[in-house]
């Protein structure tokens, strides 16, 4: 990122880099998180609604909004009170407290496959505990996931989210490694397969049913593309696991709370057996989930499937993911109501400026959450992602920031309740510019 582009917006961030140059003497990439080594790297000084400010004082309107989870935007009162509230009654206490049972019970209310639920501090090691109690409960070993889909970052499960798409006939797909250091052997059980592809998922399902525990999937494909998917697609991946004793596992780390109260699984109507959910589900506190069918979560419960957490339901977690529950289930979730309509306002605008300009830019997904790419060719699937212009998302996301418009680096925009309809026409204003300015 330029320190001063004179020609774009005028972005003065020499504070933020003089912290990452500091941060960088004791904090591997000066960054938390891999995720971060990709975006610009900013440090920010407060966040409040949907702005964040920096460091050197810019104010950006954020879509990144953490990556996800800030639903009621940064530092929501309903929330900030709850978890001030309940501090006094101590943070942890390796057993049980009240609210655990409080904050399950309105999961279960407003996810209708969820009857039982445990809860945990991040999407990835619920993830975990899905693939294990499936397993358990299948005896079987196998995992199918798909190409483009993330379900963390642990060595089982981190293979074939990006990087070359496979020939067209290999079935599974030869699986890609994506970090160095990790296990080939930990995602031997796994089968990489096409998603969006019924006759894939169909052939190899039936040749291979007596292997396969679970099928693990993002009901929209919001790590790659924002590629929703086609129509009967995740009906036919119920019926599929239904017919050969599979476990259907949703991963709404992303979905969930975020594009209905009851995730995608709402919208698409489709009930899995299991579900993940986290980001959204604490609005920027760690909080996730696994919940799903009483009969394979009760494993749990027989202490034979084992899944542990020091932190798990810590008090100020709980206490977040309730007040935000209670949030955005009020008045007949009127929330979703809102963000969504200024969600689709601001897709179409998008698309709009873009046709006007002449710049083949894509998008798709859902008002909450939906992804810009650029592209001439149509993106329905991994193989056609592969292939947007990745250089040109990279400018168009570095222009907005020019601009004071925070995507996150990768494209995907996020909408909260604190986004109003000035926000977006600023935005749209932005989007134009900042197309303009690739045109050139
Ligand atoms: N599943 C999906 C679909 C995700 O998008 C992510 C994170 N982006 C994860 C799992 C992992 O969640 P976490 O970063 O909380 O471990």
């Amino acid at each position: 990122m330029s320190t001063r582009n004179e020609h774009v917006g005028g972005l003065d961030t020499s504070r933020s880099q003089h912290y990452h140059e500091l941060a960088r003497t004791r904090i591997p990439g000066g960054v938390n998180s891999n995720v971060r080594l990709s975006a610009s790297p900013i440090c920010f000084a407060s966040g409040k609604g949907a702005r964040l400010i920096d460091v050197d004082g810019n104010v950006y309107l954020d879509y990144a909004l953490g990556m996800g989870p800030n639903i009621l935007g940064h530092a929501p009162a309903p929330v900030l009170d709850e978890v001030a509230r309940t501090l006094s009654m101590g943070q942890l206490f390796a057993g049980q407290h009240e609210l655990e049972l409080k904050l399950a019970d309105k999961l279960c209310s407003c996810v209708r496959s969820a009857q039982l639920v445990r809860f945990g501090l991040s999407g990835s090691e619920m993830v975990q505990a899905a693939i294990r109690v499936a397993r358990a409960f299948t005896g079987r070993r196998e995992v199918i996931k798909f190409e483009g889909h993330y379900h963390g970052w642990f060595d089982n499960i981190l293979v074939n989210v990006s990087g070359p798409a496979a020939p067209r006939a290999t079935l599974p797909r030869a699986r890609h490694l994506q970090s160095a250091g990790q296990s080939p052997h930990a995602s031997e059980d796994v089968a990489v397969l096409p998603w969006n592809d019924f006759e894939a998922i169909e052939r190899y399902v039936s040749a291979n049913a007596g292997k396969v525990a679970a099928i693990l999937t993002e009901p929209v494909m919001l790590n790659t593309g924002g590629i929703l998917p086609k129509d009967g697609y995740l009906q036919h991946l119920r019926r599929l696991a239904t017919a050969h004793g599979v476990v259907l596992i949703f991963d709404e780390v992303i979905t969930g709370f975020r594009v209905a109260l009851g995730g995608a699984q709402e919208i698409f109507g489709v009930q899995p057996d299991l579900s993940v959910f986290a980001k959204a589900l604490g609005a920027g506190f760690p909080v996730s989930a696994l919940a799903g069918r009483r009969d394979i979560m009760e494993l749990f419960a027989s202490g034979r499937v084992n899944h542990s957490g020091t932190h798990n339901a810590n008090v100020p977690s709980v206490s977040a993911a309730l007040a935000t529950l209670h949030e955005l289930s009020a008045a007949g979730h009127a929330a979703y109501g809102r963000m969504n309509a200024l969600g689709q306002v601001l897709m179409d605008g998008i698309a709009k400026t873009a046709k006007r300009l002449r710049v083949g830019l894509q998008i798709s997904g859902l008002p909450a959450a939906f992804h810009t790419c650029f592209a001439s060719h149509p993106i329905h699937d991994y193989t056609s992602y592969m292939r947007a212009d990745t250089r040109h998302l990279s400018a168009f996301m570095l222009a907005l920031l020019e601009y004071r418009v925070r995507p996150t680096s990768r494209g995907t925009w996020f909408l909260s309740t604190a986004h109003t309809e000035g926000d977006i026409e600023t935005t749209l204003d932005a989007v134009g510019r900042a197309l303009q300015h690739l045109n050139r």
